[in-house]
This record gives structure tokens, sequence and C-alpha cells, in this order.
């Protein structure tokens, strides 16, 4: 017989190693590896002059490394990227301009790239079956062996030795005459082992709901389905339809991943999938204790569950099977990451469900203008639920003109003379109010307290932010400046300034006004604590409290059927934020608000309290009419080629060096902008609305394109060639949305 002589092949691994550098490196597989090395396997590697951790993201033959050098231990040759949330996350790198590494570790969750993460282990023992008992056995022995056998043949050892008031070695001695065994098995951290749900069955569909839901599962046939847009106001079952579609998923054998906004991944958002699907729900949740996210997500891998809610970052989920995603509230900025990999959890989702060729859901009441913009030009498919399944009416809206309300008064007030006897009249017949003081980053444009005035940057749209510092109005889409005018250019009054006022004086002003009132505020101060949020809730809830005042936080999916009056103090303040989304925000946020009262019984009221009162965003949101809003807004994006009618990157420079970081920023935007680029809208370089943070000094530079790719270009080429100092960090934030 003839043997071939077989030139034993060299494997390389490619790996991206848990350290700062944009590449990824070759090492050669040591034979005893061999077999287990797999494609997401965590190995030690030798980098410079000490070791370092890494993944495999690739296996070869050949490399064009001049020296590679072996990787030293193979950690765990679990597959803790598989292929595709691996496509996924190579995706993210390229189009969010991030590294790598920064992608493995937002997908991997810290408690399980965490050295030593590990399961919690227990001991049972087991009694063998069809053995002969000795009759020589000790009387605590006897007693081991009954209190076995009466519980089913296994038990845990620790109650097993406590029942029987022994010590260990009995035990030991069964165990070596061979009538028991004893094992280490896995005991799962379960975050929801103290509770218990209610089973919920599939309800009777709405007509709406039915076409929707067909829709959707025609398109789970389909070997690439569009993303489909859920567009239905809050109460029109959009939850319902979630469900039934996940239900179908589950019979199909393929797993489902939600994304909830982190705000609501509450407790009561989980009890409703809980009680559909039981046990075989895991979720992602920041508030799991390591040991149980380590778990949940092992859970996961292995196909344990058959549903992953969480936030954001869920959409990394190791499901085995992925046949559906669901994206609730798709048009939430919290879906954004801030830091690197700076990516949009909706449209990674349509990313992975793309690459997975299953259906993603996005669901929302007041959808975000990309969403709306993609529906229009044929890329997803629009399922509209317009009736309310709940048959409860909308609340009734009513926009303040606060500029009449300081007219008659003499001067500014805080509460229109209305909302003030609503208010009362509320208190008396024991129903509840919710009262919002939108704060969205901080309040920084100048109103006039007597006309509403606000200054505008006359080429962008977008308020001007005000820079303390410089005393001076800047537009930070282009950079122009204007001074501080001495009085209203509008109307003349003096009192033109910085009118921001915050939520602690807005509680103190509301208890002068009734005194007799329990009154609870809700803001990022008053939650710090573990349980500050569902403790305040909960007195809400009860009832022990009448008005809840708060921030934007306590207008997302909270249902409280006794609240009737829900007020916004200040719509302004959102309105003219120096953000071009302003408009969209605040129609979001008045709708999201509307959705508060009149959960019950009895029909809401709603306050919206403005200087502006016949701006576009605030006139539609009172009529519910979010194609009306959609259709102007649109063409205010379009006309200066906003999104999303081009991509907006948002350059960072920072540093605590403010003459520095200037000086960068203004030399990397003039190489952005000689020779001009075609297609691509460069800014001047900025300081950041948040100019200063921390000590450290923000500018920014804003880029805007018909693609990512081209500025993405542009960028990686103005980077190799404009010296940045050390102390200066760049980044780059693709498909920007927060712009302060
Ligand atoms: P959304 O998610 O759009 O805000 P939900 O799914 O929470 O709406 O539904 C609002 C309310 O209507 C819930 O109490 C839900 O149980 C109820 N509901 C939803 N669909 C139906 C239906 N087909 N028949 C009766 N009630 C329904
Ligand atoms: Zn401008």
């Amino acid at each position: 017989m003839h043997h071939q002589m077989d030139t034993p092949t060299t494997h390389f691994a490619r790996v991206v190693v848990d350290v700062a550098v944009d590449r990824a490196f070759d090492y050669i597989i040591p034979n005893q590896y061999n077999d287990q090395i797999q494609i997401g396997s965590r190995v030690s590697v030798p980098f410079g002059p000490r070791y370092v951790q890494g993944y495999v993201i690739e296996r070869i033959t050949q490399t064009t490394a001049k020296a590679p050098k072996p990787i030293a231990k193979l950690v765990s040759p679990i597959a803790y990227l598989d292929d595709q949330v691996l496509q996924l996350i190579t995706w993210i790198a390229a189009y969010y301009g991030a590294r790598m590494e920064q992608c493995i570790r937002t997908a991997l969750p810290g408690a399980v790239r965490k050295q030593g993460a590990s399961f919690r282990e227990q001991q049972q023992a087991r009694l063998l079956p069809d053995k002969t008992i000795p009759t020589n056995l000790t009387e605590s022995q006897q007693r081991i062996l009954d209190i076995l056998r009466d519980a089913g043949g296994t038990m845990l050892i620790a109650p097993l030795l406590q029942t029987a008031g022994t010590s260990r070695s009995p035990l030991q001695t069964l165990e070596r005459k061979g009538l028991l065994e004893t094992r280490t098995t896995i005991r799962p951290r379960d975050p929801f082992a103290n509770s218990t749900f209610l089973r919920t069955e599939p309800l009777p569909l709405m007509p709406s709901q039915q076409t929707a839901l067909d829709k959707i599962l025609a398109a789970m046939q389909s070997p690439n389905p569009k993303p489909v847009l859920l567009y239905g106001v809050t109460g029109s079952g959009k939850t319902e339809v979630y469900l039934q579609a996940i239900a179908a998923t589950i019979a199909n054998d393929q797993q489902a991943i939600v994304l909830v906004p982190e705000i609501a991944l509450t407790p009561q958002t989980v009890s409703r999938f809980r009680a559909r699907f039981g046990d075989r729900i895991a979720v992602l949740h920041s508030h799991l204790s390591e040991g149980e996210r380590h778990d949940e997500w092992h859970r996961i891998r292995t196909g344990d569950a058959d549903v992953v809610i969480g936030a954001r970052s869920a959409i990394f989920a190791p499901v085995p099977k992925l046949g559906l995603i669901v994206v609730d509230e798709e048009h939430e900025p919290s879906y954004k990451q801030s830091d690197a990999p700076r990516y949009h959890a909706r449209d990674v989702a349509v990313m992975r469900a793309h690459q997975a060729g299953c259906p993603v859901i996005l669901g929302s009441a007041t959808p975000a203008l990309e969403s709306w913009y993609n529906v229009q030009r044929g890329k997803y498919t629009l399922l509209p639920l317009p009736d309310r399944a709940d048959y409860r009416q909308m609340p009734a809206i009513r926009v303040v003109d606060m500029r009449v309300e300081a007219e008659r008064n003499g001067q500014p007030v805080i509460f229109a003379k209305d909302l003030l006897g609503a208010m009362h009249e509320r208190l008396q017949r024991k129903e509840q109010v919710m009262l919002f003081l939108n704060r969205r980053g901080f309040a920084s444009s100048l109103v006039c307290p007597q006309c509403g005035y606000v200054s505008e940057c006359t080429s962008c749209s977008v308020s001007h932010t005000y820079h303390k510092t410089l005393h001076a109005l800047i537009c930070h889409i282009c950079g122009g400046r204007k001074t501080i005018p001495a009085k209203c250019p509008k109307c003349g009054d003096p009192a033109f300034r910085y009118t921001g006022f915050g939520t602690q004086r807005l509680e103190a002003i509301v208890q002068k006004c009734l005194p007799h009132a329990r009154i609870a505020r809700m803001d990022t101060d008053t939650t710090r604590g573990k349980d500050g949020y569902e403790k305040i809730l909960g007195a809400f809830r009860d009832r022990k409290i009448d008005i809840l005042v708060g921030t934007q936080m306590i207008a997302k999916g909270l249902h409280f059927p006794n609240v009737t009056l829900v007020g916004m103090v200040f719509a302004d303040m959102s309105l003219h934020m120096p953000d071009f989304r302003a408009g969209e925000r605040t129609f979001q946020l008045i709708t999201q608000v509307a959705g508060r009262a009149g959960r019950g019984e009895v029909s809401g009221e709603v306050f919206i309290q403005t200087y502006t009162p016949h701006h576009t965003a605030i006139q539609t949101a009172r009529d519910l009419d979010f194609e009306g809003f959609v259709a102007e807004e649109l063409a205010f994006r379009k006309e200066l080629s906003y999104p999303p009618f081009a991509h907006l990157l948002c350059l960072h420079f920072r540093g605590a060096n403010e003459a520095e970081v200037r000086y960068a920023s203004e030399c990397f935007a003039r190489k952005l902008q000689t020779p001009p680029i075609t297609n691509l809208i460069v800014s001047d370089a900025t300081p950041a609305p948040l100019a200063k943070a921390k000590n450290i000094y923000r500018y920014q530079i804003m880029l805007r394109s018909k693609t990512v790719r081209l500025a993405l270009r542009a960028y990686r080429d103005a980077a190799t060639s404009v010296p940045i100092p050390k102390t200066v960090t760049m980044a780059v934030d693709v498909d920007a949305i927060d712009l302060m």
C-alpha cells in the first residue's frame, strides 16, 4: 500500500486581541489545540512583551505575518462569537468606523468575557438503581438512603445532609460502597426565581392587527423579507401583535429577540412576555447581577430560551436560530450607543435580520423619520394600526399660549390659569396628575419670556446655542456666531435671557400653589438609589401621591389608570434644542405624554404650555396628526440635506486644553473643506453645545453625505494628514443622534 506523504499543514488563527489596535493578528495554532480551536474561541496570545486575551475570528492556512507566534493557551474553546454575530459586528466595525475589539466588547456581556466567569455549581447525590442494600449500614447511612428514596432518587447534598442530621462522611461511605453517586451540576441563577405569573392566552385580534400579523407571518416564509414598520398609536395593540408573531416563531422552532428601550425594560414589560411564554424567556438587563447575566447569556447560546428581551445590546444575543426581531419604540434615541462602537440598535437589528433572512418588526406610535422615509421609498413595509384596541378615547390635548398668560399677569407665569384650575379639580376628585418638564440634555437656548422669540441661525434653521463663557449665540451646524442682543429683537423686552429652570424648582412652585397636594418628583436626582424609580412609581400607583413631577423619565410606557390630567410645563424647552431633530422630539414627547392621560375609565386631558403655539410640531401633535407633521418636516430636512436625506456624521474633538482642541478641530475642518469633496457637506469646527464637560473641552464638525462610506473615507484621509496632538482625542459618530 502506498502512503502519500502529507506535508503537515500549519494552521493559523486570526485573532482580535483585547488591545486598542485597529487590526487583527495571525497566530500559529499549536497542534494540541488544533481540534478544539474554532471561530469565536477565547485564546491567550503573546502580544509584545506580555500576554493578552483575544478571540479567534478566522482559521486560515496561510498568513502574510512575518514571524507568527503560536497561541499560548486556549482559554475556552466555546464559540463566544457565532458566525451570525461575527458577521454582524464585522459590519458594525466597518459602518460605524469602530475597532473590532470594541465591537466584541459590546457584543459579549462583561460577565461572559470576564476571566473566571462561570456557572454557579451545586452538588447532587443520586441513588444508583437496582442495588441490593447491605444489612450492615449505620443508622445515619440508612437515613440518607431513605431520604433520598423519598425524594425520588436525587437531591442536593446540602439539604440532604441537613435533613438527615449527619456529617458528610456517611454519604462518602455510601458512595464508596457504590450505592449512590455524587455529581456537580450547574445551578442556573434565575432572575425570576421568586416571581409567579398568570398565564395569558392570545387575544382574538382586531382586523388591523390580524392584517398586520398575517403579513408578518407571510414574511416569515419569505427568504429575504423587508423590515416591517408597525405604526400604531399607544394602546393600538402592537404588543399583542409582537406576542403572536413570536408564538409563530417559536412554533417554527426558532428564537426571537425583542428590544425595548432601557427605560422601558421594567418588570411590568417583561411580565407581559413571561405571562405568554413562561420560562422560555431570557432577559438581558443591566439590573441583573453579573452571575445572572452570565447564565442568561449561556442559556441563550445553547438554545434554552425562545425569546430574548433586552435593551440595546440584546441585539447581539447568540440565539442559535434567529426567526424574528422586534424593536419596540423604534424611534427612541437611547437605541444609539454613545461610546464606540456608536451603533444604532434599530439599524443593527435591520442588518441582523437581513443577514439572517428573517423579518424585523419596528414598532412605534411616532416612527423615526428615517424609518418613515424608508417606507416611502419602498425599503420597509408599513403596517398601520389606526385604532385603539382598548377602545379608549385619546385624551383631549389643549395648547396654552403662555404669551397670553404672561400678558394677563403682567409677568411670565409657570402655570396657566386653566392648568392650575384643572389640577385643583383633579385633586378634589381624587384623581392624579403628572407634570412634565422636558430637560433633554440641558436647556441652552435663549427664549424671550414675553413673546417666546428664540434666536435661530438663518442658514440652518436650528436654534442658536447660548454659550455663557463666550457670551455669544452660536449655530453649531454651520458655526455662525451672533452676539447676545441686549433686549428681545422681536418685542424689545429687556428680560430676554436664559430662562431654564429645573424640576426641583417646579416641585417647589407646585407645592406653593397647591399646599395640600401630596407631591413627588422623579428625575435623575431622586431615582439614583437602587429602587428609587420603583419606589416612587409604587407610591404613585398606590395613590399615596397626587401629583408626580418629572422629566421625560415618566413619559414612557407607564400605565396609571387614575391619571386624568397631564401637563407639559414648557414644551419650548425641547422645541428649541440646538438640534435639527428638535421638532421631531417635541412631537414624539407630546404624543407620549398624551398617552399617559386617561388610561382608565375617565378620559384624559392634556395641557401643553408653550410660547410658540403655532409651531408645526405642536399644532400637529395636538391634532394627533403624525403624517401632517412628517410631510412638513421631511420637506425641511430635504431642503437642508439633513437625515433621512443624507447621513450625518459628527466628529468629536475633546481635550483639557481648549486652544489645542480648537486648533486641531479647525485644521481638521479646513482639510476636509479644501478642496471641496463632491457630495460631502462639511461644517466649520464649532464648540459643541455642551462646550465643556468635566473640564474637558468639546469641539465638533458635522459631515453630511449621501453615503457613510464617502464621509468615513474623507475623515480617515484627513486623519492621516492632519496632526492631532496627543492631548486631543478624536472620534467619529456615524448617523449621530446626540448633537450635544
Ligand atoms: P401598544 O403596545 O400598541 O401600546 P398594547 O398591546 O399594550 O398596545 O394594547 C393596549 C391594550 O389593549 C392592552 O391592555 C391589551 O391587552 C389590549 N388589547 C390589545 N389587543 C387587543 C385585542 N385584540 N382585543 C382586546 N384587547 C386588546
Ligand atoms: Zn447655522
